[in-house]
């Protein structure tokens, strides 16, 4: 799969990424989306966030 702006070869995280808004694969990769300021969520949302709250909570 190739990024849809500039025809990059997107990682398998990068391919995963959706829109927030829309909810649709973005199809671009990592650079795209921020520059394009599209606010993006991994399509594995729940196996990071489970990680990443254990981390959260060690902080705390
Ligand atoms: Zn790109």
């Amino acid at each position: 799969m190739r990024c849809f702006a500039c025809n990059c070869e997107l990682t398998d995280y990068e391919a995963t990424l959706r829109g927030t808004i829309s909810g649709q694969f973005l199809d671009m990769c990592g650079e795209c989306i921020k520059e394009s300021d599209i606010s993006a969520v991994s399509f594995s949302k729940t196996e990071s966030a489970s990680s990443l709250s254990k981390e959260d909570i060690e902080d705390y």
